[in-house]
């Protein structure tokens, strides 16, 4: 007899980002002083008025089982907070799904639309979890690479295949944090618009965008291009709320009911108190979001600057999200990035993330969700290791 786990499981990577900085926070708790720039998380708490509505309907009794599709206004709330910060014209919380964080928002849209071998279009560098999530659903991740800085429709054109069905687009984009321009995602769209392709726009991070950059929603670009769309959007980022694990899909309503029913099967619904926290995050407690939004654009500017100060690095200027992404190759000299983290987590206790695991093997992940002091530490180290 033998107790193997499944192919499908062998099939894909667990999540690198959470594999190191899981390491780099053990590594803390057994007393080291660690940097880790590996978190995608925000380091300040949740607002305290959103922790007091989620705490207060506790104590009411709201500690039930939510309708599958999540609790009503808060669905509208997700539909209205849409409808001002895309400006398109959107009313329908029937075209909304609750699920816990985005990420299970996107593995059901996943579900929802892809047969075996269908093929998703990625551009690199790409968030760890969609070419993962779609080998998790039996489709085939395509990578799309940039012959240029900026990824363009000629980039996707010769990839598009008669299996094609799913072009993702992540906006600010994690790794990089850069942020597609108008005419950008017009090329792309236009690219596509002749083809049974499907969009998902991952907004997650389009509250962080920071100036001179400008964020423009695929929706109001190309309305017609909402029966094919599904929007991710989670309150994980824009709240500091990633532990509340809450995040939401907008898609037609024939697809939004698909992964209804999945959800059904799955989870039932995302916690029910997550979900009055978020609602009070989207209505009442929006301006949150702006006062974190001006410590992370500080922060872009601080950890960008010093960065580049750092000989053989050279950083992306990020236009949005917290993530620094770093060419190592030249301080390297050709030592492999993923070789190099593991000993400056060991030797000099700073958690970066290889780019291998974004599809850019000469880069690394370094996340500002950290202090002015921590990150300024952390790249002290990160230029003493490089000087040997
Ligand atoms: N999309 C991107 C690009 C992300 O970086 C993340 C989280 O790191 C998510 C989606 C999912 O976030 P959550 O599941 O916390 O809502």
């Amino acid at each position: 007899m033998s107790f193997n786990t499944s192919r499908l499981v062998s099939s894909f990577e667990e999540s690198a980002t959470l594999l190191l900085s899981g390491k780099a926070k053990k590594l803390s708790q057994q007393g080291r002083s660690i940097i880790n720039f590996g978190v995608g998380e925000p380091d300040f708490n949740t607002p305290e008025a959103i922790i007091e509505k989620a705490y207060s309907a506790a104590k009411e009794g709201q500690t039930k089982y939510t309708a599958v599709a999540g609790i009503p206004s808060l669905r509208k709330a997700v539909a209205d907070r849409l409808k001002a910060d895309y400006q398109v014209d959107f009313n329908s919380a029937d075209e909304v799904l609750i699920s816990s964080g985005g990420k299970q928002a996107i593995y059901h849209f996943l579900q929802a639309i892809l047969e075996p071998g269908d093929e998703v279009l990625i551009p690199a560098p790409y968030w760890v979890s969609f070419p993962e999530m779609v080998k998790l659903v039996g489709g085939k991740p395509v990578i799309v690479a940039s012959k240029g800085e900026r990824m363009t429709a000629e980039d996707i054109r010769p990839l598009i295949t008669k299996k094609t069905r799913l072009l993702i687009l992540n906006s600010p984009s994690n790794p990089s944090g850069m942020v597609y321009t108008k005419e950008e995602l017009a090329s792309y769209l236009k690219v596509i618009e002749s083809h049974p392709i499907w969009l998902m726009s991952d907004d997650t991070y389009y509250k962080l965008v920071y100036s001179p950059s400008e964020w423009s929603s695929v929706l109001k670009i190309r309305p017609d291009f909402r029966s094919r769309t599904c929007i991710i959007g989670s309150s994980s980022k824009t709240y500091a709320m990633t532990g509340w694990r809450l995040g939401w899909a907008v898609a037609p309503k024939p697809i939004i009911d698909a992964m209804i029913k999945l959800q059904s099967q799955v989870t039932s619904s995302a916690c029910s108190l997550s979900q009055v926290a978020a609602e009070a995050a989207l209505t009442t407690f929006h301006a949150s979001s702006d006062e974190f939004h001006q410590r992370f654009s500080k922060r872009r500017d601080f950890i960008y600057e010093k960065a580049l100060k750092i000989k053989g690095l050279k950083p992306i200027k990020p236009e949005g999200a917290f993530y620094l992404f770093v060419n190592f190759s030249e301080a390297l000299k050709g030592r492999p990035v993923a070789e190099y983290a593991e000993e400056l987590l060991e030797k000099h206790g700073v958690c970066v993330i290889p780019g291998v695991a974004f599809g850019a093997p000469d880069y690394a992940r370094l996340s500002y969700a950290l202090s002015e002091a921590d990150i300024e530490e952390g790249l002290k180290r990160i230029q003493k290791s490089l000087e040997k």
